[in-house]
């Protein structure tokens, strides 16, 4: 059977009280899928200053959370007021999100600083999901998970067909030789099962759907319905 991926991006949302509302709700809604936890993997890309708590809420989870930062410093530890590095972030989870199109828009990081965030992830052992906007972005050695995010899709309502982005997620496969190949765009629990169901996408990287516990309760159960 098809193995699923799925990420949820909080962005920057959530206090810490917040956080342990979500997660005391969204685990045990998903509880009864756990006979499906080796072949659907959920992640939780949560702001840094959520992550401890998550962590203590999801260790109890039945259904296996991993955790992701959204971001890490494109240097390593010393003196750079106001970041966090992989070091840092791998004492809290397993995974960090790079290259999102939030931060290449807001905060001009450049396919050069992702390459260069994407090496020192590497190196202290954090997991990957890499964003691209399209089939065309480099994707640095080392990503562990591509995720396809067309601009105009994210945060907007409107989502690519699943038809054409199967066939980005193809050719981003055959370009980079990437494995676990994502799409993200307004992806909600209506809509995932059309995505899941395409032969090349492995998952989805839903953003404001996320958000709601139920509704990502809603996402899983339904990307493991329409693959069985
Ligand atoms: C995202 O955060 O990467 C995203 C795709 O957001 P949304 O699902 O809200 O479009």
């Amino acid at each position: 059977m098809k193995k699923l991926f799925i990420a949820g991006n909080w962005k920057s949302n959530k206090t810490i009280a917040e956080t342990k509302a979500w997660a005391s709700e969204f685990c045990p809604k998903v509880a009864d899928l756990a006979s499906e936890k080796e072949r659907a993997t959920v992640v939780v890309c949560a702001p840094f200053t959520s992550l401890s708590t998550l962590k203590e809420v999801v260790q109890n989870s039945v259904y296996p959370v991993a955790l992701a930062g959204q971001n890490i410093s494109k240097f390593g530890e010393g003196a750079y007021t106001g970041e966090i590095s992989a070091r840092m972030l791998h004492e809290v989870c397993g995974w960090v999100v790079i290259g999102h199109s939030e931060r290449r828009k807001y905060y001009g990081e450049t396919d050069e600083d992702l390459a260069k965030k994407t090496e020192l992830a590497k190196k202290e052992g954090l997991n990957v999901i890499y964003c691209v906007p399209d089939d065309q972005t480099v994707v640095p050695k080392g990503a562990d998970v591509v995720a396809y995010e067309p601009v105009w899709a994210i945060g907007t309502g409107k989502t690519d067909s699943p038809e054409n982005a199967n066939a980005v997620v193809a050719s981003i496969k055959s370009k980079t030789g990437a494995t676990v190949v994502l799409y993200g765009g307004s992806v909600n629990a209506e809509n995932v099962a059309s995505f899941m169901k395409q032969t090349s996408i492995d998952g989805v990287l839903p953003g404001g759907a996320s958000m709601v516990a139920d509704t990502f309760a809603k996402i899983l159960r339904a990307s493991i319905e329409s693959t069985r």
